[in-house]
Formats: C-alpha cells, structure tokens, sequence
C-alpha cells in the first residue's frame, strides 16, 4: 500500500538523508553524491556533497536513447503568428549550437551569462547551453527598463549578454537593443560580447567587435558536439531576482544537484506527470515559476514543455485552450491574475475547446480568490490547485501532493506542507511556535530548506542570513515574511505579507482576509487594501477597489462605498470596515502581475513610493494619487 501523505512526509523530515537519497535516483549523476545533506554550518545547506551532474545532461542528452524523436519544446508565438516544435533530438542540437557560439565567445564554466530576452525559443537554448557548460545563467525579465537591467549586470557583472532585437506585446513592439545599449552605457561592468537574436521586428544598431549576430554564429556551428561540463552539485545553476514586490529584489542563487533532484521529484509527486505528456506553464523565462516549470522540470521529467508568447486574450480568449486541444495539454500552469483576466470575457471562449486531455490546472503566485477559483473550475470544469513558493524556494512549498495520495481541495487554501519542508507557524513577537489550529503567525521553515531552494544571495552570504534568517526572536529560522493560518487537518491560508498585516486598534488584521471579503461583492472585479497611519487607531484599513461595470458620478460610488462597508461589518465586524472604499480603474503591479500594496500605502500616506522598477504601469499611481 503507497504511504499516506502525512507518513510522507513526516519521513521527509525525520529521515531526511535517507528519503532524499532515494529521490536522487531520479536524476544521472556523472559521480554520485558522497553525503546527502551538510548542515554543519547553518542556515547553509549543502546538498549532495560530492556528486557531480549537469542540468542539461538530466534534461535532454538522457531523453535522447529513447525520446529523442518525440516533442520537447514548442514554441507558439502570437504575436509574430508562429509556431514550431522541437523534438527532444532537435532540441539537443539547437543547444550545442548555441553552447559551441557561447564558448567561440569566451564563455566557460562558472562564468555569467546574462539573457534578457522575449519568450522565444532561442531564450530557451541559451539557458539550456549555459548550464550545459557549467556557466551561471541570469535572465533579467524581458522588456524590464534599462535602469533595471543595468542594476542587474553589475551585480551579475556577465562575460556575456544575449538578448534579442525585440519582444512584442499585444501586437506592438517592444525593441530591446535600445533599452540594452543605454542600460550598458549606465552600468560599470562591461561584458565581453553579447549575442544578438534577429526577429526582424525592430532595427538593431550594432557595435563592432562587441555585438555579434546569433543567425551568422550558427551557421558556424551547424554540426557542433559540445558535451555536457560535469559540475559539483554544489556548484551554481543560476541566480535570479524576486519579484520586488516588497522592496529592493534579492539576488537568488540556485545550486546545480539539489535543483535537478527536487524537480525531479516534483513532477511525479506533486503533479503527476510521466514522459510523453504535454505541461503548458503560462508564465515568463524572467520569472522563477518559468525556470522551473516552462524549462526545466517537464525536460528533467521527458516531456514535451509549452513555451507562448503573446497575451491570454488574443486573437480571443479561447487562444490557451486551443493550444491544450491542439497539442493535448495534460497540465496546466498559470497565475491567478491571468485567470482574473480572462474572467471579463465569456467563458464560453474556454469551454468551446477539447480539453478532455487536461489533468488539471495549477495556479501560483498570489492569492487565488474563492470568487476566481469557482470560475475558472466551472468554466474548464477541471481540478483547480493552488500552489504556494516563492522565488526562493524554486518549487512548492504548499500544495496538493496528488502524485502520494489525492488530497481534497479546500477554497482558499495551497494545501499542506509539501514534504521536505518543516513548515512552522510562529509568533513574530515571541519567536515561539504555534501548533493549535486556527492560531494565526508568520509562516517559517526550519533549516536545512530541502533541495532546489536558495543557496544563498548571489555575493552576500550576510544579506542571506540576515534577511532570511533573523528576523524571528530568539531562534535561526527561515522567514518566508507571509502570514498564516492551519487548520485541524494541516491544510494552511495565507493571510498576506508579514508587512500587509495591520493593527487598527489593537486588533491584528490580514490584509488579505479584508480583501476576500470585498471581492466577494457582486460589482468588484479586483481590490486592495492597505494600512495606512491613522492618529486615533493606529492603522486603519484603505481599499483601493476596481467595479466589473462602468461607476458614474459621486452619488453612485458612495453608494457602493456604503455597501462595500456593510459587507466588511457582517463578515468581519466594524474593526475590519475600511476607513474608505477608493473606485479606481486599474490597481498598481508588478510585471509579474503582482498587487504592490507597498506603493499603494506609501502614496496614501504621502510618503516616497521607492523602487518602482519592477512596476507594470506607473500611471496607475497617479490616478490613485489623485483619488485620494
Ligand atoms: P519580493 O520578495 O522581492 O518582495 P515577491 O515576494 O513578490 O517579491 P516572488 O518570489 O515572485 O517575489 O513571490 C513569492 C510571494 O508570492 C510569496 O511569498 C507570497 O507572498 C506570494 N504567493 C505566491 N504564491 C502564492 C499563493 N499560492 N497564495 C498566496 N500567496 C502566494
Ligand atoms: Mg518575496
């Protein structure tokens, strides 16, 4: 009989070595680990001591004996209207092209390669070759601002930059060298070379013996065999940046073993996928959720990995879901702001199309409201699964094990702990943990964080230990700086950001609990709620909130400011009623879809709103501004 889940993983944690030993078996080891676990100076982890492997070695030269012919990559681009599959053989030789152009650049183990670069496949062999040779990938997301970029070369300080003439989005052009060009005029470092993508889309300028084109590089290296550079396990696959949706993003850094053996493992286990199978994941190479699985997971697991460019909505909002009856999608992946987007056309767009090979659909990122869970489940009539992590961690933290035994779902909960984490609650003032249900603490992992997780931040092993790990009294724990709450059978709700947690009168408030209940109102489509100082109360909770029709004049959003307050007061009680219900016609986020609750409070009290880098559209804030 299989173990139930929670046998799972209560041997995750108290056979630690042993229950990883066995999952490292998953993956091709050029020499095998000597020690599993090194914990001897923590937080530090060191995972596989002694094993040599190689990232691109697990994800495609060892699928070639007996996938090689079927589908690996398949890149679908709506924006320039193309398509094109990769098998796993074609794939392999893309990669030592680009690996064989890469090294003809100078690149060589250890080094840093940056990319910045649309969602084409060409994005895809870079970083496939990068880790091919044992050099450490950067992808900075595409399109981000020059200022951004240059930030972002100087602390990776890259022998090499490979980026793209332009990226497209909703039909308009984004041209990439212009931005490029003045971010490298801007920072201190200066790569080697850098390798220029030709999509035809946008006019590239080119800088002699500097810039060097990818088409013309190639046709250099057409029968290239690069083998595959054996590295420790230790040794670093990539670094990447969070999100920035609390402050100045982090520089993750990523080891080479640990990250292969938890996806590996991952995508039996938590997903259920076997080889042959087709994942969609909808999100971007820039992003954490796009490293591990767009690219590297579902080719570590064999199967075949879609890779879009182009918005959920056009030509229409059917273009997914054609994309899973077209190539027999059997998972899905996507955000919770995706899914909000679609929910304002017709949901007849979705379930138009065949969607009997799907498995289910797996959301991640923020918080998936009960209102756009029910849709989405009703409108694909498919398992719904939240998953949480954070770029940190590289995969679940909380979800649906289904691949050990099929859990329940519960609206508004990512699940339970996924083995391999010793998740704890804990009393931010007291440092002590909460074991009964219902008691609500900031969400903490003790150490060592199992395989795949941060190793440290990119050059600042203090930055690491400081920020992550001291911010809980009287103890070395890993803050993931969310707050939460479990109920009796172990499944946890996220109840915000450490930061968004407010206290209006000495009653501790979730922003998020507020915001649950507003978006439960027929006429509100997405809000936020923030705390801002209050000279009586201490906080007092601000929404932001935008309405699903047209709201016209000053009499009609009283009016629905009135309503918003009584349903906080019947759900919640008057504590939680927000001072104000703002109606505005666009909320503030990150690139990655994220709310930025931190400028929302910092206009609202006047203050700087700081780093707005990583923000979609900063007129956003103006039009808050001028609400307030
Ligand atoms: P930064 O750390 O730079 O402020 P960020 O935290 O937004 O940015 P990410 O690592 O991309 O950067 O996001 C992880 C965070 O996203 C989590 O800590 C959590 O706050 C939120 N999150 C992710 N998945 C979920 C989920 N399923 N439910 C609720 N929140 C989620
Ligand atoms: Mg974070």
């Amino acid at each position: 009989m299989p173990p139930s889940f929670n046998d799972f993983h209560c041997r995750s944690i108290e056979e630690r070595d042993a229950f990883w030993a066995e999952q490292a078996g998953r993956i091709d080891w050029h020499v095998p680990p000597r020690q599993i676990c090194d914990y001897s100076n923590p937080p530090f982890a060191r995972w596989f001591v002694g094993g040599q492997t190689n990232l691109c070695h697990n994800a495609l030269d060892r699928h070639l004996a007996e996938h090689g012919e079927q589908n690996a990559l398949i890149a679908i681009s709506t924006e320039t209207n193309s398509e094109k599959v990769y098998s796993y053989r074609e794939l392999h030789a893309e990669v030592q092209r680009m690996a064989a152009v890469m090294q003809s650049l100078g690149v060589e183990k250890g080094d840093r390669v940056q990319i910045y670069m649309p969602m084409i496949a060409e994005a895809v062999f870079a970083m496939l070759a990068c880790v091919r040779l044992g050099a450490i990938h950067s992808v900075v997301f595409g399109g981000f601002a020059s200022g951004s970029l240059a930030s972002r070369i100087d602390d990776a300080e890259p022998k090499l930059i490979v980026s793209a003439d332009a990226g497209s989005r909703g039909g308009r052009v984004v041209a990439y060298k212009p931005l490029l060009d003045e971010a490298l005029r801007l920072c201190k470092h200066r790569p080697a070379a850098v390798l220029m993508v030709d999509r035809g889309l946008a006019p590239m300028e080119m800088q002699q013996g500097r810039d060097h084109g990818w088409a013309e590089r190639r046709a250099a290296f057409l029968d290239a065999q690069v083998a595959c550079t054996w590295v420790e396990a230790t040794d670093p696959s990539y670094t990447l940046y969070t999100s920035g949706t609390t402050g100045k993003p982090k520089g993750v850094q990523r080891d080479t073993g640990g990250y292969t053996v938890a996806l590996a493992a991952s995508m039996p286990l938590i997903f259920g996928g076997e080889p042959g199978q087709t994942f969609f994941c909808t999100s971007d190479i820039g992003w954490v959720v796009g490293h591990s699985y767009i690219i590297y997971a579902p080719l570590i697991a064999g199967m075949a990995t879609v890779l879009y460019e182009g918005l959920p909505v056009r030509p229409d909002a059917g273009i997914w879901w054609s994309i899973v009856e077209k190539y027999k999608v059997t998972h899905m992946f996507s955000a919770p702001t995706a899914i909000r987007v679609l929910k304002k056309h017709d949901a007849d767009y979705l379930s138009r199309h065949d969607l009997s090979s799907l498995k289910a659909l797996w959301l991640a990122g923020e918080p998936l409201d009960e209102p756009t869970a029910q849709w989405i489940s009703k409108a694909i009539n498919k398992p719904i699964i939240d998953n949480y992590w954070q770029t940190e961690t590289g995969w679940p933290i909380m979800t649906l094990c289904n691949g050990v035994q099929p859990q329940a779902t519960r609206f508004g909960s990512p699940g339970k702990a996924v083995y391999g984490y010793n998740v704890k609650l804990i009393d931010e003032s007291t440092g002590e943990e909460l074991t009964g249900a219902g008691q609500k603490g900031v969400l903490a992992i003790d150490g060592p964080l199992p395989p795949g997780c941060m190793q440290t931040v990119w050059r600042d092993d203090q930055r690491f230990v400081n920020t992550y790990w001291k911010s809980i009294p009287g103890r070395m724990i890993y803050s993931t700086f969310d707050w939460g709450v479990r109920d009796e059978d172990g499944y946890y709700f996220i109840l915000g950001r450490t930061d968004d947690v407010i206290n209006v009168a000495g009653h501790r408030l979730g922003t998020r609990e507020i915001e649950e209940c507003i978006c439960a109102h027929a006429r509100v489509a997405e809000v936020a709620v923030v705390g801002v100082a209050d000279a009586l109360k201490g906080q007092a909770a601000l929404a932001f909130a935008v309405t699903r029709d047209a709201l016209e004049g000053e009499q009609a959003r009283k009016a629905l400011e009135a309503d918003v307050m009584k349903l906080v007061d019947a759900r919640l009680g008057a504590v939680a009623r927000p001072s104000r219900v703002i109606f505005v016609s666009a909320l503030p986020k990150t690139r990655s879809g994220k709310l930025l609750r931190r400028a929302m409070q910092a206009v609202a009290e006047g203050r700087d709103p700081g780093d707005l880098s990583t923000m979609e559209d900063p007129a956003v804030l103006a039009q808050i501004q001028a609400r307030l």
